[in-house]
């Protein structure tokens, strides 16, 4: 509140959340959960944890009520799509910088608003501005960023979105718990299927977050992803000089170094084990799983390859695609074989699917980062320098 009193023009800020879930009624729900309050401080408008949304009179002000429709969906878009719990499990590293975080959520969320017609107000972010595709996780955006995206001047949409609490978020009272979060966004993404069954229209990416929030995915697949994401950070970490020493000549042409914006794309070497007894449908589902992380975290299919391991036979054959490796059956499995073959090009990280009986090289190689997917719920456990994750479902 402002020492002069409350100044929010309130009739119109709620006149553009009625004409949100009016236009989106399978938004509805999430934007009638969101608490108003008055903040003076606050950039613009912003979110904490517990769905209270803060705002500046003066934005208010500013903005017509069709632009306010839109920063309100965009606003509750940070909370349907978990951005402060998905920025709290970010490697430590990449979390630092909030101002960050927010541009690379901000990038998630208004390619999908835009392409959904909202008007959004002019000085918006969207991958566009950086030249980065669309349709893209704020996590994968995060490590696609030029480096000098950071620090002050980016927008700042509160805690509910990158996870770090504001000075600007004090007063409000109550607000929706964890718990109620979560019913929430099912009960949004049940909407906008229902929404989508009665042939309304809904813009192809809340389809996709509905289709994320209500297909269940059990823990290894967030271990997983979790594991060949931490692995991608490094890698590109490991390959990246951020200052490069610059030439006498370029020394001289140029007042100061520029950081280097190139963050070089590592490569990957799948190695899946045809041999063995697993399952095929925990092989096609964990094969899956590393592709879409790959494709989330920007690594594209020219930089994997993919090998199918049959060390009976003592063959290791790459293969194009996924979809072309064939579980040969039969016992004899030695993984060593596939992860030297894997080695030979070079990769930074190798990810192995394995039912785990087989030997293990005796130690870590140079400068790869190896993680095992071990298949099948009587797995033996791999040495302890291995990533591994245990895949049953
Ligand atoms: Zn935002």
């Amino acid at each position: 509140m402002s020492p002069d009193g409350p100044r929010l023009d309130r009739t119109k800020l709620l006149a553009a959340r009625f004409r949100a879930a009016q236009d989106r009624p399978y938004l509805a729900t999430a934007l009638y959960s969101l608490t108003v309050v008055e903040a003076p401080h606050v950039p613009t408008m912003g979110v904490d944890r517990r769905w209270r949304c803060h705002v500046s009179p003066d934005f208010v002000d500013r903005l017509p009520v069709p632009q306010l429709a839109a920063v309100w969906i965009h606003e509750v878009a940070h909370l349907l799509r978990e951005h402060h719990g998905r920025a709290d499990r970010l490697p430590a590293g990449s979390r630092h910088d909030h101002h960050r975080v927010n541009v690379a959520q901000d990038c998630e969320i208004n390619d999908d608003l835009l392409a959904d017609r909202l008007p959004l107000p002019a000085d918006r972010i969207e991958p566009a501005t950086f030249g980065l595709p669309a349709g893209l996780l704020f996590e994968a955006y995060l490590s696609l960023l030029p480096a000098h995206v950071q620090g002050d001047g980016a927008p700042d949409c509160g805690s509910g979105a990158h996870g770090l609490d504001r000075p600007w978020e004090t007063g409000g009272a109550g607000g929706v718990s964890a718990v109620e979060a979560g019913a929430i966004r099912r009960e949004t993404a049940h909407a906008v299927r229902t929404h989508v069954r009665g042939r309304g229209a809904v813009a192809a990416g809340w389809q996709r977050w509905a289709a994320l929030v209500l297909e269940p995915r059990v823990d290894w697949r967030r271990a997983l992803t979790g594991a060949v994401r931490e692995a991608a950070a490094w890698a590109s970490g490991a390959v990246d000089y951020t200052y490069r020493r610059p030439s006498r000549r370029s020394a001289a042409l140029r007042p100061v170094v520029l950081p280097s914006l190139r963050r070089p794309v590592p490569r990957v070497a799948i190695v899946v084990d045809t041999s063995g007894s697993m399952g095929e449908a925990e092989l096609a589902a964990a094969l899956t799983e590393v592709s879409g992380v790959l494709r989330a975290v920007g690594v594209g299919g020219n930089r994997v390859t993919v090998l199918s391991c049959d060390a009976a036979v003592h063959v290791v054959r790459r293969v194009h695609t996924v979809g072309e490796v064939r579980l040969a059956g039969g016992g004899g499995t030695d993984m060593r074989v596939g992860i030297e073959a894997a080695l030979a090009g070079r990769p930074h990280i190798v990810v192995v699917l394995t039912d785990g009986f087989t030997p293990w090289p005796a130690s870590p190689p140079e400068s790869t980062r190896v993680i095992a997917g071990l298949i099948g719920a009587g797995a033996p456990q791999p040495p302890s320098w291995i990533t591994s994750v245990r895949i049953d479902d």
